[in-house]
Formats: C-alpha cells, sequence, structure tokens
C-alpha cells in the first residue's frame, strides 16, 4: 500500500550507501519506491500504464496511442502523449492538465491538446488563462470540445470518438478506432490488376469499405451499465470501465456519486464482447483483495464471462536510486501477472 512505502522510505532514509547484511555481507545500496506506483500492463495490442483510485487520480496512459484518458495528476510519464482525453471535470481525473501543459513547453515539446465534453471547454480554457496569473503566460494548447458521437482524428487512421456516460457533472467516454480503407470484397475476389482498379477509381468507383476497429474504449465515471452496451465499447478489444463499489451496502453511495456497483457490472458482463476488460477507479473504501473476492463470487455464477483484471492490481514501484532523481524504470507485466 502507498502509505507504508511512504513510511518505510521516510524512516530508513534514502541517501544510504551500502550496508551490512544480517550475516555481514555487503549488500548493494536499497532502492527506494518513487509514490505513487502506476500500473502498467502489456497487452497484445499496446501497453497500458497508469494509477485509477476513485476520488484520489485516474490517469490511464496508451504510449503507444499518443493520449492519456484523464490526468487527475501528471506522473512524470503522461507528459510524453500528445493527447489528454478528458471524460469530465472532477479534480480527480482533471487537476493534471495545467500542469501537463506547463510543463511539456518547459520541456521544449509540442503544445498538449486536450478534447473534452463541450460543457466544460469553456471553463477548462478559463482555468488554463487563469494560471497565466501565476506563471506570467499562457501556455499553448489546443481544447477541443466534444459531442456525444463526435469524432476526433488523432493521427491518420486513428479516431477518438465520445460515447455518452452518466455521472453528476457533464461527462463523455472515448473509444478509439482504427479506421482503415479496405478493397472491397468483390473486386479482391476478382484479383484484379492494379491499372485497372485506378481506372475504376477515377471513373468515380468506389472501390474500397471503410473497416472500423475499436482498440480501446474508456468509461471514466459512469453510472449506468448500459454504457458499456454501446458500439464501440462492448466490441472494443480493450475495456477500461470504472467499477467503483463492491460492498452490498454501497449501492446507495453508488447511486448518489452516480457510479457503477460491482452488481450492475456483472449483470451486463456476459453480453460483452472485448478481449479483455480492465476494472479502474476502484473505492478506498473497500480494499482491493475484497473488492477481487466479491467479483470472483458474482462472476462464478456467470458462464462464459470474458477476461477481467483489476488495473490497480498491475501497480509497480517505480525505482530510484539513492541520490539520482532522474531515471526511472517501469517494468510491465503481461497480462496474467498481476498481483495474487
Ligand atoms: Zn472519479
Ligand atoms: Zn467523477
Amino acid at each position: 500500500m502507498a502509505n507504508g512505502e511512504m513510511k518505510g522510505a521516510g524512516a530508513e532514509g534514502t541517501g544510504a550507501g551500502p550496508v551490512e547484511g544480517a550475516r555481514g555481507k555487503p549488500q548493494p545500496p536499497r532502492e527506494w519506491p518513487l509514490l505513487p506506483g502506476l500500473a502498467a500492463i502489456k497487452t497484445p495490442y499496446f501497453h497500458i500504464v497508469g494509477y485509477s483510485v476513485a476520488g484520489e487520480e485516474s490517469v490511464i496512459q496508451i504510449p503507444e496511442l499518443n493520449l492519456n484518458f484523464d490526468i487527475g495528476k501528471c506522473p512524470r510519464p503522461a507528459l510524453t502523449a500528445d493527447f489528454c482525453l478528458l471524460t469530465h471535470g472532477h479534480i480527480d481525473h482533471s487537476a493534471g492538465i495545467p500542469y501537463y501543459l506547463s510543463q511539456r513547453f518547459f520541456q521544449g515539446m509540442k503544445p498538449g491538446t486536450i478534447l473534452c465534453p463541450a460543457k466544460i471547454a469553456r471553463p477548462l480554457s478559463d482555468i488554463i488563462h487563469s494560471w497565466a496569473g501565476l506563471e506570467g503566460k499562457v501556455t499553448e494548447h489546443t481544447i477541443v470540445p466534444m459531442q456525444v458521437g463526435d469524432e476526433y482524428e488523432l493521427r491518420k487512421g486513428l479516431i477518438a470518438r465520445a460515447f455518452a456516460t452518466r455521472h453528476t457533472v457533464s461527462s463523455i467516454g472515448f473509444s478509439i478506432i482504427d479506421r482503415r480503407e479496405k478493397l472491397r470484397a468483390d473486386l479482391l475476389e476478382q484479383n484484379l490488376p492494379g491499372h485497372m482498379l485506378r481506372k475504376m477509381k477515377e471513373a468515380g468507383e468506389k472501390i474500397t469499405y471503410t473497416l472500423d476497429v475499436p482498440l480501446v474504449a474508456y468509461t471514466g465515471d459512469t453510472s449506468m451499465g448500459e454504457t458499456l452496451l454501446q458500439p464501440g465499447v462492448m466490441d472494443a478489444k480493450i475495456l477500461l470501465t470504472e467499477c467503483t463499489f463492491f460492498e452490498p451496502d454501497h449501492t446507495k453511495r453508488a447511486r448518489q456519486g452516480q457510479h457503477l456497483h460491482v452488481r450492475e457490472l456483472l449483470e451486463v458482463l456476459p453480453q460483452l464482447k472485448n478481449e479483455l476488460i480492465l476494472l479502474t477507479h476502484v473505492s478506498r473504501r473497500t480494499h482491493l483483495k475484497a473488492a477481487k473476492r466479491v467479483f470472483a463470487e458474482g462472476l462464478a455464477k456467470l458462464t462464459n464471462p470474458p477476461k477481467v483484471e483489476f488495473f490497480m492490481d498491475y501497480q509497480q514501484r517505480l525505482m530510484v536510486k539513492p541520490g539520482r532523481a532522474a531515471p526511472f524504470t517501469v517494468e510491465e507485466k503481461a497480462l496474467g501477472e498481476g498481483a495474487e
């Protein structure tokens, strides 16, 4: 747990040189964890790095897609993504934005782009401009207001699409779509040479069709199980969904805060087609082990359920050498290697 780590580092210090081991052998200098440890998972498609605990911080980075979903605080790796896709304005999802923008400028990186629910675009812009009063200038940035169904091209063939969620404030989820133009199946069958296809195209015939493959969907905070049943969400290869509450007497809390309770998730789970579902945003009120136990009990009653993992089960310490501020390493765990 984070608190335990903090105590350990504080009590024993971080600057110790070689120390005598129990058997009198000199031990190499110890490494101490940076806080908080990020989760890091290697999937067949990309890595997923981040941290997500309800009310504390949510930031989910996919380095290969050049994006962060939400940015509650701004852990150092999150700086490297050119896009932040903000699901809503609650501070544990959004407070990292001014730091992210300013640090990227400071480190000579190009201005960041923030996609966010259209209704919070203005207040978000206001807060970035207010920060100029502290920093002496407005950090260059782009804000892209998004309505449900809107699409934004992150790079050629990679689309972010906003989907509906329901929370206590304006909110959207995002699915990331790999969009490709494929040759029509009937033309593919005929095995036509390139110059003939070119001719058809020049004559105005549509020789391709668009294939959309939803790679990953992220809900942010939401209260409705049906959120997960939307196209682009239920069939995304990887789904990151919140599941905040697990205990039976927390259903009222879930309703009030407009979050998912595990019971609602289990209801829709059999309909989901995702290759992997990662649960995020678990409440600190429930220990991760207890949440996993409750979830496993529910899962056992389902036939053929999809593969589900707890994101923060993949949390690890980022190690720094004593006396060195800069480099640290993330050792990603492959799927199925989460904590027991
Ligand atoms: Zn939240
Ligand atoms: Zn929220």
